[in-house]
């Protein structure tokens, strides 16, 4: 054998040596819990907000695997947070307006009933009505989204255990006259219609909902406080008291609605107060090591920029680069891609490019061990 062989010989020895001893790491890890955060309307630049808006860094760089997600609806390449909610809830991308049915207005099976069958906890958690389109899509199945007093008797009826948000109007003011509370018991739901308690103090064995509101929770600009990041915790401390698993949808609903007004103060209200939400799922998931976080948004609203502050309309002066202001090109959703951003086990699975339906494949294969 002459040197060159040897040599060779070496080099495919050392080659194959390393592509064995990769071959375990890539094997995806299965989460024991998942926590999915969607960012209503939150394209981007929203996102972005927190890196010039806030007063610490933002929490979007505690993440290392980031993907992009295409949210067309089965009909429209603007999709409504229904059809969106439903694909990422479902696997299936459906009609603008449907929740958890697809385009035959046939049911499907969404991630929170599947997980529930295996024998997980599952919570949703939102500052809209918690019978809103994307909280909605967790739970209920109907042909449009505007159906809330029907969605509001599935939510009773499905397999969810915490839920808290607004709406407690659609129980308890609903135009068939009949109070939804006072049959919650029999659902087997305690519902707190005052506030929060502190997390800890809620039976592993009960299903709890948190109706503080009869609309929709206030703007974090008028005064809703830490509302969303303590429900978020109290619905983690219920919930991971099951050694099966837990499945929490949290959503920063009125991002979506600061991007329709084209009010850059309620964006960054609302932008800050969800990052409050991300940095307690990612503590928890960080001591707790077996849970995925994954965040990302339905769809982008508003068409927003951070662009160079402009002199007022009508006063003289220069565009100044120095400083910067939310701009917007529309009231309307957007068809721009979408940013997810995972944590955990199986996070490096959402990297990439892909559609939104994909986001549901991904916790599934992920949970199944597939
Ligand atoms: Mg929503
Ligand atoms: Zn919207």
């Amino acid at each position: 054998m002459t040197m060159k062989n040897i040599f060779l010989l070496l080099v495919a020895f050392v080659t194959l040596g390393c592509t064995a001893s990769d071959q375990p790491d890539s094997e995806p890890k299965k989460p024991g819990n998942i926590i999915f955060l969607i960012g209503d309307g939150m394209g981007l630049s929203a996102v972005s907000t927190g890196f010039y808006f806030g007063d610490q860094p933002s929490v979007f760089k505690r993440f290392q695997e980031i993907g992009l997600q295409q949210t067309s609806s089965a009909l429209q390449k603007v999709t409504d947070s229904a059809a969106s909610g439903t694909a990422m809830a479902t696997g299936t991308k459906t009609y603008n307006g449907a929740i958890g049915v697809d385009t035959t207005k046939a049911s499907l099976q969404n991630i929170a009933e599947l997980l529930a069958s295996m024998g997980w906890s599952t919570g949703v958690v939102a500052t809209s009505t918690i019978s809103h389109a994307t909280p909605a899509s967790f739970y209920a199945h109907v042909e449009q989204r505007y159906m809330e007093e029907e969605i509001v008797v599935q939510l009773l009826d499905s397999e969810i255990d915490f839920f808290a948000g607004g709406g407690r109007d659609k129980f308890n003011r609903r135009s068939d006259s009949t109070d939804l509370l006072s049959h919650a018991a029999e659902k087997g739901f305690t519902i707190d219609t005052t506030g929060l308690p502190a997390p800890g103090t809620l039976s592993a064995d009960q299903k709890y909902g948190f109706l503080p509101q009869a609309g929709s929770m206030p703007k974090m600009i008028e005064g809703r406080g830490d509302f969303l990041p303590e429900a978020t915790m109290l619905a983690i401390s219920h919930l991971s008291q099951n050694q099966e698993g837990f499945f929490l949808m949290v959503e920063g609903s009125q991002i979506d609605w600061a991007g329709h007004a084209n009010d850059g103060d309620y964006l960054v209200g609302e932008m800050l107060d969800f990052e409050k939400v991300i940095a307690a799922a990612l503590d928890f998931a960080a001591k707790d090591g077996n849970t995925l976080v994954v965040v990302t948004a339905d769809h982008e609203t508003g068409g927003l920029a951070l662009g160079p502050k402009k002199p007022a309309a009508g006063q003289p002066g220069y565009t100044n680069y120095a400083e910067i202001e939310p701009i917007f090109a529309s009231g309307d959703h957007s068809a721009t891609l979408i940013p997810v951003f995972a944590y955990g086990p199986g996070a490096e699975q959402f990297k990439g490019i892909y559609q939104n339906s994909e986001i549901n494949h991904k916790m599934v294969a992920l949970v199944k061990g597939e």
